[in-house]
């Protein structure tokens, strides 16, 4: 296998029992113990009509989710001998989804718009999805490596200091998002996940851009996807508890973004009420969810106090299990130009600054930083 030999420590991050204690699903999927999670979902039978209102189909999912929870308790052998279902609980989710479509609402700004009409919100996404690139991404945290990299083009987000940008948001106004990347359905993104996985993929890991936009089109896909492989959300994590509820039960690896408090989030990233929403959700996937969590802050220069220290002593206090990528990766990119505080690399006594804060408060941050 290729990735030994360029990542000795994507085999030897599994020596760590803590973190083989908090990703032990994740590592179930991996040796064929367990089941990823969507692969369970389809044998669960959820009845509902195209034609209930949104209403019911809300409480349907409540109902379905709780049995979804049950099922998961029974032994591999049990649920590798259920059959899917036409109408899965995967159906119901995917159903809700697009009914969310028509008024927009998969991330905190609902925009409101009517996105199968074409209509088109802040991320400028319209009602089909889109992919700038598909690879094994070898870059990633060492659990995680290789890591079948889906990039969704467009961003709910308006970083200033974006190294993605290209993808996220430089085109926005002046070129159509169909001239600059692939368009994918159901299907076609299915093929594309269960091609990375025949390759050896570790998991399918949705990103962009980012994946919130396209949560019809992710859930979609898994209706046609077959592979045994961990599906892993790489997201800013803005988005709203409604879309949370779609994907919550699907998902099983978690890797999202925590950089900033509310302030500096408006200020850099134009996203009001920031803490709030991530603190949220992350409590959601924490305690509801999978609970197999990698939280990736970025520290920004000259934000230790504002921004790096206090998410730290959240992530100690609220969700614990969560382990923590301490990412030293900031540079200035795009518009950070303007803002001199963050035109610069952080410095390495920043970094050690957070780190040594980390250590304090005994938070898991090592073997993936
Ligand atoms: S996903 Fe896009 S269109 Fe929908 S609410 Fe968020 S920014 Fe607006």
């Amino acid at each position: 296998m290729v990735f030994r030999f360029i990542r000795p420590d994507t085999l030897s991050v599994w020596d760590n029992h803590e973190i083989l204690a908090r990703f032990s699903n994740y590592k179930g999927i991996l040796d064929g113990t367990h089941l990823a999670r969507y692969l369970v979902a389809k044998s669960l039978e959820c009845d509902f009509s195209p034609d209930d209102s949104l209403e019911i189909l809300k409480k349907r999912l409540e109902e379905k989710s709780r049995e979804f929870k049950e099922l998961l308790d029974n032994d591999l052998d049990i649920l590798k001998k259920r059959e899917v279902k036409i109408n899965s609980y995967i159906k119901l989710t995917e159903h809700i989804a697009r009914k969310y479509l028509e008024n927009c609402m998969f991330c905190e700004r609902k925009c409101g718009i009517n996105r199968t009409l074409d209509e088109k919100g802040f991320c400028m996404v319209p009602k089909d999805s889109y992919i700038s690139s598909a690879f094994l991404h070898y870059g990633e945290e060492a659990l995680l490596v290789p890591s079948g990299t889906i990039f969704f083009q467009g961003c709910n987000f308006g970083c200033i200091f974006c190294q993605n940008y290209d993808i996220s948001q430089i085109w926005k106004g002046r070129r159509p998002i169909e001239e600059i990347s692939q368009k994918v359905n159901n299907k076609s993104l299915a093929n594309i996940a269960e091609n990375l996985a025949q390759k050896g993929a570790r998991n399918i890991n949705y990103v962009g851009g980012d994946p919130i936009p396209n949560i019809h089109t992710i859930i979609g896909s898994l209706n046609y996807q077959k592979a045994n492989t961990c599906q892993l959300w790489n997201s800013n994590f803005y988005l709203t508890n409604e879309a949370l509820s779609l994907i919550i039960d699907l998902i099983d690896f978690w890797l999202p973004d925590f950089k900033f408090s509310s302030e500096c989030a408006e200020k850099y990233s134009n996203a009001k009420n920031y803490f709030e929403i991530i603190t949220r959700n992350l409590k959601r996937i924490h305690d509801e969810g999978s609970g197999e969590i990698i939280i990736r802050h970025l520290v920004l220069p000259n934000h230790v106090e504002c921004c790096s220290k206090p998410i730290l002593d959240h992530i100690r206090r609220e969700v614990p299990k969560c382990v923590v990528n301490i990412m030293g990766q900031y540079r200035p990119e795009y518009h950070s130009y303007e803002y001199p505080e963050i035109n610069r690399r952080p410095t390495p006594d920043e970094m050690e600054e957070v780190r040594h804060y980390a250590d304090e408060l005994g938070i898991l941050y090592k073997p993936v930083s």
